[in-house]
């Protein structure tokens, strides 16, 4: 199965989908997770990446393009995997509707998870304290609220187009949240 996650910063995108990739046995492969793996490897690419995930805004197309299509040509991605943080723009949905078209998997479906902006604040900041990220200060979260808005919903009036959306209400307990994704999902499947 090749599924998306899409939600804003802070929605509990990354810990559901971890948990969602264990469930049904795919690789999960977070973007944000591979960016911050290069930075602390200290690559060219997380050189690169470096001011654009600080400042809260997104990296550029041409970086991150390559990395997801060199990662979903591997062997365990062969029969599916659970993209978490990609597509964020219209761009890169583009691509990635590309990629699929060329080995024939379709994708099955965009878990959209919902979540109000006051209660991502407060999720943020909690999170700030605990992991300690560079990128989850108020005025960053500020932009990358933005950018949400602004570039990755569109991403979502995309595949509404070809009825591949499944919103999910992302507040309640992480028990809870999971049974809505899962139930999202086997509707798909
Ligand atoms: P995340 O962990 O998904 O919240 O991503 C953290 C940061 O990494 C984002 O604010 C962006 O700067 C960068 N990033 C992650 N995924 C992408 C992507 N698909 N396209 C561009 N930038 C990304």
């Amino acid at each position: 199965m090749f599924i998306v996650f899409v939600g804003p910063p802070g929605a509990g995108k990354g810990t559901q989908a971890r948990r969602i990739g264990r469930w049904l046995d795919v690789p999960h492969l977070s973007t944000g997770d591979m960016l911050r793996e290069a930075r602390h490897e200290k690559t060219d690419l997380g050189a690169r990446a470096t001011q654009y995930i600080d400042a809260g805004r997104l990296v550029p197309d041409e970086l991150i393009l390559d990395m997801v299509k060199d990662r979903i040509e591997q062997e365990d991605c062969q029969s599916g995997c659970l993209l978490d943080g990609f597509p964020r723009n219209v761009q890169q949905a583009q691509k990635l509707d590309q990629m699929l078209a060329d080995r024939a998997t379709p994708l099955n479906v965009v878990v959209e998870i919902q979540v109000e902006d006051d209660e991502l604040r407060t999720r943020i900041l909690k999170r700030a304290e605990i992991e300690g990220r560079a990128d989850d200060t108020p005025d960053t979260v500020s932009r990358r609220l933005d950018v949400y808005r602004s570039q990755t919903e569109p991403v979502l009036a995309h595949y509404r187009k070809v009825d591949k959306v499944e919103p999910v209400d992302g507040q309640g307990t992480p028990d809870e949240i999971f049974e809505r994704i899962a139930s999202a999902i086997k509707k798909r499947s």
